[in-house]
């Protein structure tokens, strides 16, 4: 026996895996694809790498077994987190928004300080340009191989990732190792992606942020809703906002509409009483003036255009008629969306490895004893935040105490 455990997949999930068996005295191997480990660290959060947030709960996820995430994210929750990586050496700091970046605000110091830990000292070997292409059991136990090698171990992690990002490594080979082993896939498709347009005023307003609410219509009825950052692309819609809706947007079936209220404060009723209000105290304003006071001036242009209106009409010469059109373009707004970006520009993975056929506790197979899974390769996918990672760090603690307790 080579090893007392190999972990395929040097990510977020592959490194706290076998940074906690090794402190725990397994001999661990992991065994990396590329030529260099962690690569989605490096460039996550656009590069400062959002690594938890200061409330997470399984409400925070998507996947076929909620239950199960919450109990992993209780046995290694965002203040283990935040403890583990002082204990590193890295201080985290927060945003007005409750995320966690490293205080340089640089990925690379996240990943150097992972790699601080893995070494002999802590029984863990590192071999990178290992893509591993096969794996099942012989007389020896379970066995990896690939390309150039084969090696021999008491148990196996599987924290390969899922599709997105193909370059960073994770190609969905995990998935073919999980299905090798006779497991079955939730359908995978891209989430946290930008969505694709053809609304060339929206487009042309490319570059600008503002905070809106995102609500998904699945035949008519509501079936998502949320609100934060949306960004104008030359190509659509991106922003948090945007991301966070995008896996729904992919996987709903059925008529899907994504209606937008480009001023959140404000729903239907409200802004036409308000815009009541305004032609009583300012009569002689223009629309447009009344309007770059609720969003930024070129949007405010395009909606007028949108809703057929003049953009020096002054405020006494608004009929109900035309306040009503208004109200709705600027707080129902149909988005015209024709796709979305997909797992190259997607941040995680939708759907992967059926939790039904995982102990919920260990995250050890229940058809393949001693076959262990973390991370993204799972059916958990979580919103925007430090949610991703959190589930990386989380999974990955599992795993490595149920290893540690079995061997
Ligand atoms: C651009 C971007 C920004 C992001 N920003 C954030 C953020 O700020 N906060 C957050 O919480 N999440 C963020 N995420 C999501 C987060 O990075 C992932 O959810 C997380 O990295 C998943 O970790 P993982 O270890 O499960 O998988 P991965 O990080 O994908 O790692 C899998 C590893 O396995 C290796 N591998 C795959 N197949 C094999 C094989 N057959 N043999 C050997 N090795 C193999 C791959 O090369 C890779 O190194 C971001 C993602 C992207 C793409």
């Amino acid at each position: 026996m080579d090893y007392d455990v190999i972990i395929v997949g040097a990510g977020a999930a592959g490194l706290m895996t076998a940074i906690q068996a090794g402190f725990g005295g397994l001999r661990v191997l992991l065994l990396e694809g590329q030529s260099r480990p962690g690569a989605k660290i490096i460039i996550s959060g656009g590069t400062r790498c959002n690594v938890t947030n200061q409330t997470v709960s399984e409400k925070d996820f998507n996947s076929g077994k909620i239950i199960c995430v919450r109990h992993i994210l209780r046995s290694f929750s965002n203040t283990d987190t935040i403890r583990f990586f002082k204990d590193l050496g890295v201080e985290l700091t927060i945003d007005s928004e409750g995320k966690y970046f490293p205080s340089t605000n640089s990925g690379k110091t996240i990943l150097e300080a992972l790699l601080g830990k893995i070494n002999l000292e802590n029984n863990i070997t590192l071999l990178c340009d290992h893509k591993v292409e096969a794996a099942g059991r012989d007389i020896n136990g379970f066995f990896l191989k690939g390309e150039h090698f084969r090696f021999h171990c008491k148990k196996i992690v599987l924290t390969t990732g899922g599709l997105s990002y193909p370059a960073t490594g994770s190609d969905g080979t995990g998935f073919r190792l999980a299905q090798s082993f006779g497991h079955s896939m939730i359908d995978a498709t891209a989430a946290l992606t930008p969505l694709s347009s053809r609304d060339v005023d929206f487009k042309n307003l490319s570059g600008i942020t503002i905070k809106a609410s995102l609500s998904l219509l699945i035949d008519g009825k509501k079936h998502f809703f949320t609100r934060g950052s949306f960004l104008f692309t030359h190509l659509g819609f991106s922003g948090p906002a945007v991301l966070d809706i995008s896996r729904h947007w992919i996987r709903a079936e059925g008529q899907k509409q994504v209606i937008i209220n480009f001023i959140p404060d404000h729903d239907e009723h409200s802004l036409q009483s308000h815009l009541c209000l305004l032609q009583q105290k300012a009569p002689r304003k223009t629309l447009q003036g009344v309007l770059d006071e609720l969003m930024p001036k070129r949007l405010a242009e395009v909606i007028l255009k949108k809703a057929g209106i003049k953009s020096d009409l002054v405020m006494n010469q608004l009929d109900k008629g035309l306040r009503q059109r208004l109200a709705a373009k600027c707080v129902h707004y149909p988005l015209d969306i024709t796709g979305a970006l997909g797992y190259s520009k997607a941040e995680v993975t939708a759907g992967g490895i059926d939790l039904s056929e995982i102990n919920p506790k260990t995250l050890e197979s229940k058809l393949e004893p001693g076959l262990f899974f973390a991370g993204e390769v799972l059916d958990v996918d979580g919103r925007i935040g430090g949610f991703n990672f959190q589930w990386a760090w989380s999974s990955g603690y599992t795993v490595a105490q149920a290893l540690i307790k079995q061997l």
